[in-house]
Parts: structure tokens; C-alpha cells; sequence
């Protein structure tokens, strides 16, 4: 036998027993976006390596550690999109999508990053991202926030799941906190690692977020972003707060967060959960105003969100939530001669007259035993047999397989009756 070829570490299948999880998350989803009138977009799934670089910032780690980058065969240097929300403002820009109009924009698909794979933690996996351009209130920001509220709430793990919220200011306030925050950090030079050595000069708010627990340690005394603030993040953020109080949406200001990626100003936010371990955000977004100018548009105010697929998955079946629609609604048995064609048209005249069923033949011949061992095992809730007598007196037997009862009706009177059922 031939080697067989494996998957890429941390690219996963996703298997027929999981897809129907994943689809009543990914509808849910977009049931909920549709419901506050957002537009979906598509962008590819390769981009110029420039574009993330710049708007993601070159001292991050996704763009330091975490890219797929390649050259194509013209020598331009690609990569994998390692998130959406660069590619969506080069999209917006590219379309003009941004003149003198608001939008509002959805996305879903797989990012790329190269990461250690872990759980929660793929090389490939899956974002939904909400984008906003053109607004600047807070109220929008109010929105969003409460648009992944009542997601959870249908997706069922609200109570497991809490927003973590701050401000990180304008530009400029945050030039001046960084200027504070080196001066704090600098002293304690020896506690930090290699990365957050590199970062004090380029990037020290990272430092901030940093996981290790020594650095972590000497945050105690550090400066308050909030010091620093501008008056109008300030005013900025009460609105926001104030707008979520009365939304009833419960948060918790964390001073420390500041977010991985550089675009982000003013608001930023995560949804965090005790359930996953380490990987525990399932939602961050923020606050990007400067990111359209920043990649060659004209500048226009801009928020947005995105959520990991993969955990939210995670942390319903963590929670047991896995309860999807049945695959199968009836299993059709047949038995004698002319019965398989016969068994054939019956389901094409359930699907013409009841769209929503679903309706599964069975194929490849065997006994009533083994029919009906293969449509429990696909979960239909009724078979619906066709043998000699049923098909010359133009009948049909529904047997419940979860009661059991029987009963022998003409084909029309079936249709009514299983169409009831649905
Ligand atoms: P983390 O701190 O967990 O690395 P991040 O700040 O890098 O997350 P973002 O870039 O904000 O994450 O991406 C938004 C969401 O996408 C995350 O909150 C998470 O749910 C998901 N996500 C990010 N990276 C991965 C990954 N490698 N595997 C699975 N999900 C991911
Ligand atoms: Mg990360």
C-alpha cells in the first residue's frame, strides 16, 4: 500500500459528525448580522503581504511570527490572510466602497496563522468578522457589542462568556502614554523576555498584554492608560458605557487591555470565557479610525469585531450544546420488484411538496431488518416502506421509529400527514 499523505499540523478537517454543529453556528450567525441589516462581503483569501504589514503593524507577532508569506511565480510576495479586517478596507477602498456612504459589513471564512497549534489554537481556522465604516458615535460601537450579546444568548452560552472593555485613546494620547510606560519599563529591563525587550522601544504596549507571569508581575505599579486619555476618547467611552448599562450588558474595564493589533484606537473590547483554558477569547474587536487613510483612502472612522469559529464550537460542545437538526426525516425501505423505482419518485414528490423535509432513499438491496437498521442509524424519525401491496394499491406504510406505531395510507394522504409532522 502506498504512504499515506496527512493533513497539515493544525489545518483540520472538519468531519461530517461536526458540520452540523458548525452549520447551526455559522446560520445562527448570520441570522443574527442579518437582523441588524449587515451586508456580507467576500474578499480572497491571498493578499499582498505589504497590505498586512502595514495595516496590522510590522512589530506584532502576527505579522513577526504568525504569516504564511510566499512568493508566486512573478516573485510578488503573498500571504495567507492571517485575519480579515486589512483585507476588507483594501476591498473598501479598492471599490470605492467608502465614498460618502456608511457601510456595513460581514464576512466569514478561514484565517492563516503559524502558530503552536493547541486547543483552540489552529493554523487554520475560522473568523466571523463584523466591519462598520463611516460611523463615528459610540453608539455604533453600542451595537456591536450588543449584537454579539444577543448571538451568545442564541447560541446559548451567555452565561459563560463576559466582555472585557477600555479605551485606548487617539494616536497622540497614546504617544504620550508610551512615553510612560518606556520610562516605567525600562528600570525592570532584566524581568523581561526577549520579545518584550524588543517591543519596549517599538511596541510597548504589547508588553502589556504579555502572558508571561514575570512580566506580569512588575505591571502592578504601571501608569494608567486612563491618565492619559484625550477628553474625546473620554467622552467617547462614557457614552459607550453608558449606552451598555442601559442596554443591560454587563462588562468589566481592564485597564491592560490593549489588543494585538496596531490599527486599533478608542474602544476596544473582548469577549472572554473560563470554559476553554488558556485560549479563552472567543470575541475581540475595537475601534480602527485610521486604518482606511493609513492604507491609502480617505480617512474614515471604522469599527469592527471578530469572533473564532473554532471556539465557539469548542465551548458549545464544552457545554453540551450540541443538539442540531436531524439529517434524515424519513428513510424510505423498499421491498419487491418495480418497489426501488417506485421508492425513487415517492421522495421527489415529498421534495416538491414539502421543501423543508428531508428525505433519504435507501440503496443497495437487503432484508426489512437490515432497511431498518439503516435508517435508525441516520437518525430518520420515520421509514416509509414500500412493498408489493403498498405499491398496487398505490399506498404507503409510515412507521414512527421512535413509538413504533404503523400506519398504511394512500400516497396523498401520507404527504398531509408527514407535511403535519414537519
Ligand atoms: P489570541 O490572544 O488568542 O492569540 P488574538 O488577539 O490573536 O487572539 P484576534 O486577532 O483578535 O486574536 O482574532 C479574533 C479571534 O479569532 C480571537 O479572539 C480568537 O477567537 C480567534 N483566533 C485568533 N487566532 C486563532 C487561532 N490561531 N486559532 C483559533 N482561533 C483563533
Ligand atoms: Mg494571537
Amino acid at each position: 500500500m502506498a504512504k499515506t499523505i496527512q493533513a497539515i499540523r493544525g489545518m483540520n478537517d472538519c468531519l461530517p459528525t461536526q458540520t452540523p454543529l458548525w452549520q447551526k453556528v455559522e446560520s445562527t450567525i448570520e441570522r443574527v448580522v442579518s437582523a441588524y441589516g449587515y451586508n456580507e462581503i467576500r474578499m480572497p483569501i491571498v493578499e499582498m503581504t505589504p497590505l498586512f504589514k502595514r495595516a496590522i503593524g510590522d512589530v506584532t507577532d502576527v505579522v513577526e511570527k504568525e504569516m504564511y508569506t510566499f512568493e508566486d511565480r512573478n516573485g510578488d510576495s503573498l500571504s495567507l490572510r492571517p485575519e480579515g479586517t486589512a483585507s476588507c478596507v483594501r476591498a473598501g477602498i479598492e471599490n470605492g466602497l467608502f465614498y460618502n456612504q456608511e457601510q456595513r459589513l460581514w464576512y466569514m471564512g478561514p484565517m492563516f496563522r503559524h502558530e503552536r497549534p493547541q486547543k483552540g489554537r489552529y493554523r487554520q481556522f475560522h473568523q466571523v468578522g463584523v466591519e462598520v465604516f463611516g460611523l463615528q458615535g459610540p453608539d455604533v460601537d453600542a451595537e456591536l457589542i450588543m449584537m454579539t450579546a444577543r448571538l451568545w444568548k442564541e447560541l446559548g452560552i451567555d452565561q459563560h462568556v463576559r466582555l472585557e472593555l477600555n479605551s485606548i485613546g487617539s494616536l497622540e494620547a497614546r504617544h504620550n502614554y508610551r512615553q510612560a510606560l518606556i520610562a516605567y519599563l525600562e528600570p525592570h529591563i532584566d524581568v523581561l523576555d526577549d520579545d518584550c525587550k524588543r517591543r519596549l522601544h517599538t511596541n510597548p504596549m504589547r508588553i502589556l498584554d504579555s502572558k508571561n507571569p514575570d512580566v506580569q508581575a512588575i505591571l502592578g505599579d504601571v501608569p494608567a492608560l486612563a491618565d492619559y486619555l484625550d477628553d474625546e476618547s473620554k467622552a467617547h467611552f462614557a457614552g459607550l458605557c453608558e449606552m451598555l448599562d442601559n442596554a443591560g450588558i454587563a462588562y468589566t474595564v481592564n485597564q491592560r487591555l490593549v489588543r494585538g493589533l496596531d490599527y486599533y484606537n478608542r474602544t476596544v473590547f473582548e469577549w472572554i470565557t473560563e470554559s476553554l483554558g488558556a485560549q479563552g477569547t472567543v470575541c475581540g474587536g475595537g475601534r480602527y479610525d485610521g486604518l482606511v487613510e493609513q492604507l491609502g483612502g480617505k480617512a474614515t472612522p471604522a469599527v469592527g469585531f471578530a469572533m473564532g469559529l473554532e471556539r465557539l464550537v469548542l465551548l458549545m460542545e464544552e457545554l453540551q450544546l450540541t443538539e442540531v437538526r436531524r439529517r434524515v426525516d424519513a428513510y424510505v425501505v423498499t421491498m419487491g420488484e418495480g418497489s426501488m423505482m417506485a421508492g425513487l419518485q415517492l421522495a421527489e414528490q415529498l421534495r416538491d411538496q414539502i421543501p423543508t423535509m428531508r428525505v433519504m432513499n435507501h440503496f443497495g438491496g437487503g432484508n426489512f431488518k437490515k432497511q431498518f437498521k439503516r435508517a435508525d442509524a441516520v437518525g430518520a424519525a420515520f421509514a416509509l416502506v414500500l412493498a408489493e401491496t403498498e405499491i398496487t394499491e398505490g399506498k404507503v406504510t409510515i412507521k414512527d421509529l421512535r413509538g413504533g406505531e404503523q400506519q398504511t395510507l394512500s400516497t396523498a394522504e401520507a404527504i398531509e400527514w408527514l407535511q403535519a409532522q414537519m
